[in-house]
């Protein structure tokens, strides 16, 4: 039994803070987190392996990294949780009332204790803060980033030379990701590839490279953060640079859902191609000409699979210039386009009226899709998009 969180710990297989890398100049923080899935340790791994390198070398370095391990007791079980998915629970109103939770779970437990240790970190620090999220996934596939889209997370992931993805975070609810991104810190998830793959460890320690690099704790010369570039680009080989996540496939232990084989990440598939089945549906079809994204062979999850569509650099740059333009202060001039009184940012759009380019303009302008309610949809402008909040309160 459990019986206090600091002894919990101490009988885990990883402890919570990996370790911490000091520059000898102040300047950024960058932490990385592995395993906040536990049947998802390269992350961890590598990060032990990029710590020792720099403790080995002393590198010259400005600003701290740190790397942390996610969900201790389902590291432990080699599980991906125990009761609940980790990175479904940061939802502001639970995270408000986590002190007075007596509910049991063990997930519990884990979200007090890394919520504890990152506003340990984070408070008081002077300067930008980077978050790294390091997963892998139960099908095979190359190494791909997933950001929120603002321009400071797109800048971020400008240097990591994967396939990038915009949007994920809209199908998801309660990622760790957003719930940081919110508060103004600089956020990418890292899908590294195959849950035991020892590739996966490598491009982990590729991304940690690159996002040391991305912060601005070393410079892009040394040669560790070259080879992690060279090793990123040969793995995208010809896929596309940025993809945005337009459908989700949710599904529930129920459904008995069941991937059709062959369905490596990526892959292209046509419009009405029978992807997966199920008990609910039958067959299960794609609804347009997409990529299927992190489909669902094995293992515990909500979601069966999610379709992107590639994303051509000039609509980021178009989008980039509109919101520098702060476009959407006006966009409520739209038709069926109404701001929220009382909510800043927020906006509802009539689906009735506003046609899909109109819906499309709001990921242009940096708008996050919130929920549909019947006939209309909730947006809100997200924030520190262009800046970030100077000091982030947590
Ligand atoms: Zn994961």
């Amino acid at each position: 039994m459990e019986t206090s969180s600091s002894n919990a710990v101490a009988i885990h297989r990883y402890p919570r803070t990996l370790g911490r890398y000091e520059g000898q100049e102040a300047g950024p923080l960058l932490i990385c987190l592995g395993g906040i899935h536990g049947n998802e340790p390269a992350g961890i791994l590598a990060l032990q392996k990029v710590l020792s390198r720099l403790q080995a070398q002393q590198l010259p370095m400005r600003g701290t990294l740190v790397g942390l391990a996610g969900n201790l007791r389902a590291l432990e079980a080699q599980t991906r949780f125990l009761d609940r998915d980790l990175n479904r629970l940061w939802l502001a109103e639970r995270i408000s009332q986590l002190d007075q939770l007596e509910d049991g779970c063990a997930e519990t437990l884990e979200q007090r204790e890394l919520l504890e240790t990152l506003r340990q970190l984070i408070r008081g620090h002077r300067g930008e803060v980077f978050f790294l999220d390091l997963h892998t996934s139960s099908a095979e596939g190359q190494p791909f980033a997933c950001i929120g889209d603002t321009i400071r997370n797109r800048r971020f992931a400008r240097r990591f030379p994967v396939p990038v993805i915009l949007g994920l975070e809209e199908q998801l609810e309660g990622a760790l990701l957003e719930f940081l991104n919110n508060l103004g810190v600089i956020t990418m998830g890292f899908e590294g590839g195959e849950h035991h793959a020892q590739d996966s460890v490598r491009y982990h320690q590729a991304a940690i490279w690159r996002a040391l690099v991305g912060a601005g704790c070393l410079p892009n010369s040394i040669p560790e953060a070259q080879q992690a570039a060279e090793d990123l680009r040969i793995s995208r080989g010809s896929m596309p640079r940025w993809l945005g996540v337009r459908y989700r496939h949710a599904i529930t232990p129920q459904d008995g859902f069941r991937m059709r084989p062959g369905y490596r990440n990526f892959r292209p598939v046509e419009k009405g191609e029978v992807v997966a089945e199920d008990r609910k549906q039958g067959e299960i079809a794609t609804f347009y000409r997409a990529r299927i994204l992190l489909p669902l062979y094995q293992g515990m999850g909500d979601d069966g699979f999610f379709l992107a569509l590639d994303i051509h650099p000039f609509w980021l740059r178009i989008s980039r210039w509109m919101r520098y333009l702060h476009l959407d202060r006006i966009v409520h001039w739209l038709p069926g386009v109404q701001r929220i009184p009382g909510e800043s940012g927020a906006i509802r759009v009539n689906r009735k009226v506003a046609r899909w380019e109109t819906v499309e303009i709001f990921h242009l302008l940096g708008f996050r899709k919130r929920r549909i309610e019947g006939d209309t949809f909730l947006v809100r402008r997200r924030q520190f998009d262009l800046k970030g909040p100077g000091q982030i309160s947590i």
